[in-house]
């Protein structure tokens, strides 16, 4: 598949370490976009830097904490001064915890409203500046926040979860009323099961043998799938914006 006009962006990945956010990296770099992969782990994101400049990409890896607020100013500066402006901005940092709320597990809840919600939040905020300036120069200019189908859909014992993706869909939804009128689009993507290191997390065994179980009947999507959908929207012509994918595998209700 030939992904057009991708080859003059720049984009900013984050979550790259690992599942949606290093596929997309990968791929927006096959299509000659400059990409900056941001995590935590600095070692993963060298070894997809050296990957990708070995396939003939362009990428800088960039360390940092989405949830802290200093890290998220510092890589801002990092990218600026290596690469300038970035005009695909990509959210994919996130963490999936699972436990009954009655557990009360007030660090599990932090985590994902710190990582899911206001990660994602101070991203937009430090990219902002430059999505709208590209755009007011007639550039083309993407938002893009991976989202879950578990945001439409109540998943028991993953209520915290489901309400961080809720939240992350109601700002889509919402930013697209202050951005689209300044030519900047955003697209939120809801995947249902998708196999990457996500579920990896959780600490509660039942409910994490339960989750191999479905994944094990139902079947998941591959990582590379939703990058797919990611380049294709953020390659459309610029006054195209799809604002809302829904992805599942098939066999997934
Ligand atoms: P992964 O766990 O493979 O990827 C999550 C990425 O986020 C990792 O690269 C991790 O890297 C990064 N990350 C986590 N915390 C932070 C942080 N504080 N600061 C910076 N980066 C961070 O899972 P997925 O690829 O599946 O997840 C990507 C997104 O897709 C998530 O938002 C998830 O909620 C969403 N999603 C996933 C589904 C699935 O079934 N897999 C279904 C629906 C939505 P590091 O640890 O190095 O920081």
């Amino acid at each position: 598949m030939t992904y057009y006009a991708l080859a003059q962006r720049t984009a900013l990945v984050t979550g790259a370490a690992s599942g949606i956010g290093a596929a997309t990296a990968r791929l927006l770099a096959a299509q000659g976009a400059r990409v900056v992969l941001l995590a935590r782990r600095a070692e993963r994101l060298d070894e997809l830097a050296a990957r990708i400049g070995a396939d003939g990409g362009r990428a800088l890896a960039v360390t940092a904490d989405v949830t802290d607020q200093a890290s998220v100013d510092a890589a801002a500066e990092r990218v600026a001064a290596a690469y300038g402006r970035v005009d695909l901005v990509v959210n994919s940092a996130g963490v999936m915890l699972a436990n009954p709320v009655t557990e009360g597990r007030t660090d599990e809840w932090q985590r994902m409203l710190d990582t899911n919600v206001a990660g994602a939040l101070r991203i937009i905020r430090a990219f902002t500046p430059d999505l709208t300036a590209v755009a007011e120069e007639g550039g083309t200019a993407d938002l893009v926040n991976i989202s879950s189908i578990g945001a439409h859909i109540p998943f028991t014992n993953y209520a915290v979860y489901g309400a961080t993706k809720a939240a992350l869909t109601y700002l889509s939804e919402c930013l697209r009323t202050e951005f689209g009128p300044r030519d900047v689009r955003v697209t939120n993507i809801e995947p249902g099961f998708t196999d990457t290191e996500l579920r990896g997390h959780i600490d509660n065994e039942e409910l994490s043998g339960q989750l191999e179980g479905m994944f094990g009947e139902v079947g998941s999507l591959a990582s590379e799938d939703v990058a797919d959908l990611i380049a294709y929207t953020t390659s459309r012509p610029r006054h195209v914006n799809l604002r809302q994918l829904i992805v599942l595998p098939t066999r997934q209700a």
